[in-house]
């Protein structure tokens, strides 16, 4: 591995690197049990993806949003992981993109972009019922 790794884009991912790691943003190899860079663990991701007022990350167990700040260039540092157990009565909006549940009692609503929301309505009812 080289040290120049560039934190990539939309429109650039490497071939056979596209595992991106939730903690530090760097690309891994597809098939990597743990980030190159943090050494965190990555085999029980299901879906990551970046948008405009948070990054979030689904795993088996949870769903995480990591916060960016009001402009979305860079995260707040602020985490919000929602066990997945705990999420009730979800809904898609549209026309407007928006991920909505419950959570503690309060209803939760994330917008997301196309791309992204496509991605969460596919993998969402393969992990709650
Ligand atoms: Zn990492």
């Amino acid at each position: 591995m080289t040290d120049n790794m560039e934190f990539p884009d939309d429109n650039h991912v490497i071939a056979g690197f596209n595992l991106i790691c939730p903690e530090c943003g760097i690309a891994n190899p597809d098939d990597a049990d743990c980030c190159l860079v943090c050494d965190r663990d990555l085999t029980n991701i299901l879906l990551f993806f970046e948008d405009d007022f948070f990054d979030l990350e689904i795993t088996e167990n949870c769903l995480i949003e990591y916060r960016k700040s009001f402009w979305g260039t860079r995260r707040t540092g602020k985490v919000i992981k929602y066990p997945l157990t705990e999420i009730s009565n979800i809904e898609f909006g549209s026309p407007v993109n928006r991920f909505k549940f419950d959570f503690e009692g309060k209803r939760h609503v994330l917008p997301l972009r196309e791309k992204n929301m496509d991605s969460v309505k596919k993998i969402i009812p393969k992990i709650i019922d």
